[in-house]
């Protein structure tokens, strides 16, 4: 695997779409890094590589490979937040050197879709930059506020539909269980209801662990905060693919945080994804360890 060559600043993520794709790292970090159910940046410090350290990766590969290279995810977690004219200037780089590319991929933080305007956007899509995947988290303000993701569920929406307008192919994460006991239902409703005003073509659900270093582990020890437990998880994940009503969307849980794979097309597969999730439930009812709690396998914190 190509991606073996490069010597990456701390750990890369990627979306599991982009298994197969070079993984570019532009940036390193987060620029935000507020988000108190994410550890993935926590221990990096977010800067904006140099064309040059990128050229440098990039000399490691051996002539002979570049021509293979069909899909790049430039890293890590909003390279999106660079200049427009930086990240453009990168796209024609990339296309230059690798005749094959005909897919480009970035995470993408809602607000960092607000700093650019509708031409930027444009100007980035037309690039080559064709998948934005948006980590939404949730579409309820209470549950925003409460483990600091930046954004409303005003913004989310208006960022969505700027980068759709932009001609973007848009994949979005919902995180299951980050509203707690407190905020379940809501969570599901509102996340669904941003589903549906905004159609993205993809809808990919994680279920929210808590790892060391998690910024809810203080609010769980002062009680802020109640980790649902897998059958409340499921009750939550139900409501949420029940209130859903968009259509021609991609819905995926295959990540391995949640307890059950499911993927689908909406609406057509809706019944058979609740169908699928009611059996799960009726199935494990009578484990004791279904109603206890479950966050990264920890009953304590
Ligand atoms: S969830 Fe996204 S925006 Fe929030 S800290 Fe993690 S990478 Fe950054």
């Amino acid at each position: 695997m190509l991606n073996d060559i490069f010597e990456y600043e701390g750990a890369v993520f990627r979306p599991p779409r982009e298994w197969d794709s070079l993984i570019i790292q532009a940036a390193v970090g987060c620029s935000r890094n507020s988000c108190l159910f994410c550890v993935m940046y926590k221990k990096k410090g977010f800067r904006i590589r140099s064309f040059e350290e990128i050229k440098n990766d990039i000399t490691r590969i051996p002539a002979a490979y570049l021509g293979s290279v069909k899909k790049i995810f430039i890293a890590d977690g909003n390279a999106l937040c660079m200049a427009s004219a930086e990240l453009i200037a990168l796209c024609e780089y990339f296309k230059k050197t690798f005749p094959a590319l005909r897919h480009l991929s970035v995470y993408a933080n809602p607000l960092d879709i607000h700093e650019k305007t509708d031409g930027e956007l444009k100007a980035i899509r037309e690039a080559g930059i064709k998948n934005l995947y948006v980590g939404i988290e949730s579409g309820s303000d209470a549950v925003l506020k409460l483990v600091k993701k930046e954004g409303s569920y005003a913004q989310m929406k208006l960022a969505l539909e700027r980068a759709h307008a932009a001609g973007f192919v848009i994949s979005v994460t919902i995180l299951l269980g980050v509203g707690g006991k407190a905020y379940s239902m809501e969570h599901a409703r509102r996340s669904a209801e941003l589903m549906n005003e905004t159609s993205p073509r993809f809808i990919n659900t994680l279920t929210a662990s808590i790892y060391e270093g998690s910024g809810l582990i203080p609010l769980i020890r002062s009680k802020k905060f109640e980790v649902l437990t897998d059958r409340e998880t499921i009750d939550e994940h139900y409501e949420f693919i029940k209130c859903l009503d968009a259509d021609r969307v991609i819905y995926r849980s295959t990540h391995v945080s949640n307890m059950l794979s499911l993927e689908g097309t909406l609406s057509k597969d809706k019944e058979k994804l609740l169908e699928t999730l009611a059996k799960f439930k009726d199935e494990n009812e009578s484990d004791p360890s279904f109603n206890l709690l479950k966050a990264g396998g920890r009953n304590e914190f």
